[in-house]
C-alpha cells in the first residue's frame, strides 16, 4: 500500500482506509488475570485522576461521530468494573450518528447489569470465554467459570443478539475444547470466534509459546463438522464459515497467520485519553491534555484528524514479536 495525502475533514488514513470504528476502553482495570493479558500482582494502572470523564468521554465519541463514526465497541480492562457504565451507554447511544453500541466482557458481572445495559443501548456482546472447564478456566483467569455462565444466560435473558463468543486458541491449554465450545454454542444460539495470540506485553509474548494457527484448527473442526461458506454483519476481522443445518457461525481471527491490516477500520482510545493508531505499534495521541486545556469542539476534531495522519499501514507483530510493550488491557483489547 502506498502512503497518499488524506482528504481533508474526512476520517481516511494515509493508507486509504475510512476509519468507522472506535474501541473506546473505560478502565484499564480488570477483575482476571488471564495469563496473555495481565500479570499476577500487577499494580501498574492508570491513576483516576487520568481517566477520562464521562463528560470527556461523550465529547470525543461525539467529534468522532460528526467525523463518520457509526460504531462504538466499550471494552477495557473489564468496562463493567467501571462505576456507573450502563450511564454512560445511555449518554452515547444517544449521540446523533452512533448507531452500533457494542461491548466486550469477560461476562463476571453481566449476570447484575445485562438488562440495564441492554435498555441503555447497547446493542451486541461479545463475551471473553476460553474454557467451559471451571478448574481450567481458573488456571487461564484466576477466575471463577460460574458467573461468567450466568452472565451468559442473564444476556440471553435480557434479549441481546447476537451474543459472540471470543476463544483465545492455545495450544496445550484449551485445543481439546474446541468442539465443546462449538457445541455449547450450538446449544445456546451463540456466536462463535476464535483468536490467535499475539505477542501484546511480556504476557502475550510468553503466551506465544501456546499459538495455534486457525487454518489448523478450522481444518480439525471440518471433520467433525459441515462448514460451509459463512457472513456476519459486524466489520471486523474474523472470516466466518456456518455449520450446515444450523444457524451456528464460527469467526477465525487471524491477526498472525493471515493478517488483515489492509482492511483495518479502527482506532483504539485508551482510558487516559490516548488514541492508539495501531494495536501493534506504538503510533499514539494524546487527547487528554487538549479536553483538559479546553479544546473547541472544532479543534477536537482538527486534533483526531492530525491523530488520524500517524496510522501506521500495519502491525509487525511475526516481524518485530517484542515491539509492544503495553499490556492489551492498556490500550482496549
Ligand atoms: N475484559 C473484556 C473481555 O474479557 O472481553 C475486554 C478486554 S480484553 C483485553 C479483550 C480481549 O483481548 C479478550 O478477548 C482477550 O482474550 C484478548 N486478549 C488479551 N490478551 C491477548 C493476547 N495476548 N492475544 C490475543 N488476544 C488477547
Amino acid at each position: 500500500m502506498h502512503r497518499n495525502q488524506s482528504k481533508p475533514g474526512s476520517l481516511i488514513d494515509p493508507f486509504g482506509r475510512r476509519v468507522e470504528y472506535v474501541r473506546l476502553s473505560v478502565t484499564d482495570k480488570c477483575n482476571l488475570r488471564c495469563f496473555y493479558c495481565l500479570p499476577e500482582g500487577f499494580k501498574g494502572f492508570e491513576e483516576p485522576g487520568h481517566w477520562l470523564r464521562f463528560d470527556e468521554i461523550e465529547r470525543v465519541v461525539g467529534a468522532f461521530a460528526e467525523l463518520g463514526v457509526r460504531r462504538v465497541r466499550i471494552t477495557g480492562g473489564e468496562p463493567l468494573v467501571r462505576k456507573g457504565l450502563p450511564h454512560l451507554v445511555g449518554r452515547l447511544a444517544d449521540l446523533p450518528g452512533v448507531d452500533d453500541l457494542s461491548l466486550s466482557t469477560n461476562a463476571t458481572l453481566l449476570a447484575r447489569h445485562a438488562q440495564s445495559l441492554q435498555q441503555a443501548g447497547i446493542t451486541r456482546i461479545n463475551v471473553s470465554l476460553d474454557s467451559l472447564r471451571p478448574e481450567r478456566f481458573k488456571e487461564i483467569t484466576g477466575g471463577r467459570l460460574a458467573p461468567v455462565l450466568e452472565g451468559l444466560m442473564a444476556a440471553k435473558a435480557a434479549g441481546f443478539a447476537p451474543i459472540k463468543l471470543n476463544m483465545l486458541a492455545l495450544r496445550g491449554i484449551n485445543d481439546d475444547e474446541f468442539e465443546a465450545m462449538v457445541e455449547f454454542c450450538l446449544e445456546h444460539g451463540f456466536t462463535l470466534r476464535f483468536i490467535e495470540t499475539m505477542p501484546v506485553g511480556s504476557t502475550g509474548r510468553h503466551a506465544s509459546e501456546h499459538y495455534l494457527d486457525l487454518q489448523v484448527v478450522k481444518q480439525r473442526l471440518a471433520q467433525r463438522f459441515e462448514l460451509i461458506p459463512g457472513v456476519m454483519p459486524g466489520g471486523g476481522p474474523a472470516r466466518y464459515v456456518r455449520v450446515r443445518g444450523t444457524d451456528l457461525r464460527i469467526g477465525f481471527i487471524t491477526p498472525i497467520s493471515q493478517h488483515f491490516c489492509e482492511t483495518c477500520n479502527r482506532v483504539r482510545l485508551a482510558v487516559d485519553g490516548t488514541l492508539y493508531l495501531c494495536l501493534g505499534q506504538d503510533h499514539k495521541y494524546e487527547l487528554r491534555p487538549l479536553l483538559r486545556q479546553g479544546i473547541s469542539d472544532a479543534g477536537l476534531k482538527e486534533a483526531i484528524l492530525e491523530a488520524l495522519t500517524l496510522k501506521p499501514e500495519r502491525h509487525e507483530f511475526k516481524e518485530h514479536p517484542g515491539q509492544v510493550v503495553r499490556f492489551m488491557s492498556m490500550t482496549g483489547g
